[in-house]
């Protein structure tokens, strides 16, 4: 490949490639393909939204084409600057920068002057029914609606009620524009929709300047024609908006871009809609957005998810027509795999177990080289000191081993990662009969890992040495929530009774190796044989604090758990 050539994003073929693909052939556009990312400023952007952030910049630099980003500004209620800056921050760490950054507020006079040409083309009129009036007037589904008795108004007093609406003559609901459809349709949204609401409400950007505000479908879609979007993708629950996307458009007889549904990202043990995240940040369930357990953009990042993991994660999820749950370990394997590569090797010991090796000299230290990352021979290696006493891991050691352990117990002879064979001689007990040290000796001429004389042991350790040893906190986290589908409930029930009890674990006193004293925010490593951990902002001089990202696979917890279940 030319290195010029920009690497194709994608994923495997999809539908809405191959409509890309065809329109690119017919030049239905002219050959370009422009595509947009519109968030409503309502929270803050969650996994989900990276499938459609992937999918709509993917495509556009795969083809050469443009990504806007835009801002469904629209209901000024739930809208803050807040959200707006978080957006545009998460959009940038996904790797994506877009052509141009544009607010569907920008388009509010343009948007009123069309309201005002459907309301002389007799397409469009002002009613006084109430929000409930209208949803009685609507019909069911087997049902049609009754059309409102305000519908066949005069040009002239539908333009006059309008200006007095824009004017703020009329309280909070008192009347809406509304599109002139069909009561009759099969399908709600044509039933004459609302294109106005009246809202005395100020927007974080145009703030008094409107008190009236245009529903999501008049404003989408004409946002698209004024900023040229060819393909305009969306997720399934808008397929039936498609025909008043296409209605306003031709209405108002402008350019037309097409409207492309396709299915949302749902993951298991997780929730993703900003309404009941934000119930969780609001109900101090968690600890804010950007807490490590939230599927938000803000919170994995803070829990280590880089963002290329991400990115492979969208591309590895297919593009359909029905919408499925995906398993979240899909989500976690891309993650390990990405930080496999990247991500330097330390050591450090969550629950310590301190072992006394007898016969090794007091005061001395060795000097141990480590390697940085086997994956990776650039990285190099580092210096790990090794004294008298360590740290080993609580679960590293067991009086009585079962059948299958291989790690430290009396007698057993294991090996010290990048240091010595280790041979524990006994343990010391405190009143309660917990093991509170352990006594070993060790073999100087295995130093380095490997026995002279060929012998072998079954298992490797990682340690820190006592003295030279940094205390850090260390956050383990499991899923939020306990049921696959955290929106199962039971009836009066709400998905906040599926919050996991046990989602986040607190260890104030890790034993971590000397080079870890102060890290770089943000920066993840793999601690040997636990997993990945990412530095949080919480950090301070010598006391670093880290999240456990994503847990190695482990191999002893699987015998063990097999083990527990044959009984
Ligand atoms: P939420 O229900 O979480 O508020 P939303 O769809 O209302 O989500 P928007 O801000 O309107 O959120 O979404 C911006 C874009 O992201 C839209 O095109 C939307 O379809 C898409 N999107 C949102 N959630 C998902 C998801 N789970 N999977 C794929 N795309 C999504
Ligand atoms: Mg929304």
């Amino acid at each position: 490949m030319n290195p010029m050539t920009p690497e194709p994003a994608a994923g495997p073929s999809n539908f809405i490639r191959d409509t890309i693909i065809e329109d690119l052939n017919t030049g239905k556009y002219q050959g370009r393909v422009h595509t947009r990312f519109p968030p409503e400023p309502n929270g803050y952007l969650h996994i989900g939204h990276a499938k459609s952030i992937c999918l709509n910049f993917g495509l556009a630099q795969e083809f050469g084409g443009k990504t806007n980003l835009r801002f469904d500004d629209t209901n000024p209620s739930k809208e803050e600057v807040e959200y707006v800056d978080s957006i545009i921050n998460d959009v940038r760490w996904m790797g994506f920068d877009w052509d141009r950054l544009c607010y569907a507020s920008d388009y509010f006079q343009q948007l009123y002057d069309w309201a005002i040409e459907l309301i002389q083309s007799g397409k469009a009129f002002v009613c006084d029914l109430t929000a409930e009036q209208i949803r009685e007037y609507r019909g069911t589904p087997s049902e049609p609606g009754t059309e409102s008795p305000y519908r066949n108004r005069s040009v002239e007093e539908n333009l006059g009620l309008f200006a007095r609406m824009k004017n703020g003559e009329f309280a909070d609901g008192a009347r809406t524009l509304r599109a002139k459809i069909d009561m009759a349709s099969p399908n709600f949204n044509l039933r004459d929709p609302i294109l106005y609401r009246i809202l005395h409400a100020s927007h974080h950007r145009t703030r008094d300047a409107w008190c009236i505000y245009p529903m999501y479908d008049f404003a989408h879609g004409q946002s698209d024609s004024i900023e040229h979007i060819t393909h305009s993708l969306c997720t399934l629950e808008f397929e039936d908006h498609r025909p008043l996307y296409d209605w306003y458009i031709e209405a108002i007889g402008i350019y037309h871009p097409q409207q492309i549904e396709f299915d949302r990202l749902n993951l298991t043990y997780t929730l993703l809609s900003k309404r009941k995240l934000l119930k969780l940040v609001q109900d101090g369930l968690v600890r804010g957005w950007d807490d490590p357990r939230m599927p938000t953009l803000s919170g994995i990042r803070r829990r280590g998810y880089p963002p290329e993991a991400i990115r492979s994660f969208a591309g590895s999820l297919g593009i359909s027509k029905t919408n499925g749950m995906i398993e979240l370990g899909r989500l976690e394997q891309c993650v390990r795999e990405n930080l496999n590569k990247s991500a330097p090797r330390v050591m450090g010991v969550l629950r310590p177990l301190k072992v006394v090796i007898d016969n090794y000299p007091e005061d001395h230290v060795d000097e141990l080289e480590a390697t940085n990352n086997p994956e990776d021979a650039a990285a190099g290696t580092r210096i790990v000191p090794f004294s008298k006493v360590i740290y080993i891991e609580q679960e590293d050691f067991r009086e009585n081993p079962p059948k299958d352990y291989f790690r430290l117990s009396p007698g057993r002879e294991v090996r010290l990662r990048y240091a010595f064979f280790l041979k524990c001689i006994h343990a010391v007990k405190d009143e309660a009969g917990q093991v509170v040290e352990v006594h070993c000796t060790y073999d100087p001429l295995t130093r380095g890992g490997n026995a002279p004389d060929g012998r072998k042991v079954k298992s490797t350790l990682h340690w820190v040495s006592a003295s030279h040893a940094v205390d850090g906190e260390v956050r383990i986290y499991e899923t939020l929530f306990t049921k696959e589908d955290p929106n199962q409930v039971e009836e009066g029930e709400d998905f906040t009774v599926n919050l996991n009890p046990k989602s986040l674990e607190v260890i104030t006193a890790a034993k971590l190796e000397p080079g870890l004293a102060n890290p770089p925010e943000g920066a993840r490593y793999q601690f040997e044989r636990l997993g990945y951990f990412a530095v949080d902002p919480d950090s301070t001089p010598g006391k670093p604090v880290f999240n456990r990202t994503v847990a190695l696979k482990d191999a002893w917890a699987k015998i063990e758990k097999r083990g527990s279940q044959k009984k």
